[in-house]
């Protein structure tokens, strides 16, 4: 048995955001609105939309891909960290959410980076690849609806170039990963994809303890 990774109480990720996290004052007002929301968990970490934007340097990417844009903070993040002729596009199904969104991406100067697809994820990826968009994406975030996964995964697969990356959201689900007594439709859908993940040969990949799990995949 491997020793785990450090536990983070909230006075130590206190001193890790207060020793590293440079968010700047839109993204900062975008999660204060987003944390009044009674869906507010569905909103990734600071500290992990930094990192993210790091990987997004790393690579040199250029367009990015996201599936489950909520209140958009992480497209917002990414578009900012883009190069100036970067794009992103975002998929989300709803309005209301999207529209917060829309708000901050104008003031932060980056709309026109972002185009929103609001439309089923699904449908929105299987028109990018008859649109002739295979391997024309650098970078990918899959974070919507659980049940859905495994087909955003194999549609990002196919979206990305070589050596592009995909990170796939809560794939420690809370820890309900390694509870037996829950079997509902999501735990089951990220159980799976996990395990699929881990045996598949088309990839690298890494799945870091990060917010609530994040599993990094490198396609070869
Ligand atoms: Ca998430």
């Amino acid at each position: 048995m491997s020793k785990p990774s450090i536990t983070l109480d909230e006075a130590l990720y206190d001193y890790l955001l207060a020793n590293s996290l440079r968010e700047g004052p839109i993204l900062e007002r975008l999660r204060e609105e987003t944390n009044k929301m009674p869906q507010a968990m569905m909103q990734i970490a600071p500290d992990q939309g930094q990192f993210m934007a790091l990987l997004a340097g790393l690579i040199g990417a250029r367009r990015y891909l996201e599936v489950g844009t909520f209140t958009g903070y992480s497209a917002l993040v990414l578009a900012m960290a883009l190069p100036p002729d970067g794009q992103v596009v975002a998929c989300d199904v709803s309005e209301s959410f999207t529209a917060v969104a829309r708000r901050y991406w104008a003031e932060a100067g980056v709309a026109e980076k972002i185009d929103l697809r609001l439309a089923p994820a699904l449908e929105t990826l299987d028109g990018l690849m008859s649109d002739g968009q295979g391997e024309s994406f650098d970078l990918a975030f899959i974070d919507a609806d659980k049940e859905n996964y495994d087909g955003y995964y194999e549609r990002a697969l196919t979206l990305l170039r070589p050596g592009g990356l995909i990170m796939v959201d809560n794939v420690l689900w809370s820890g309900s990963v390694i509870d037996a007594s829950k079997n509902d439709p999501d735990t089951l859908a990220i159980r799976a994809l996990n395990k699929k993940i881990y045996k598949d040969n088309r990839v690298n990949i890494s799945l870091l303890p990060v917010g609530d799990g994040l599993t990094l995949v490198q396609k070869k």
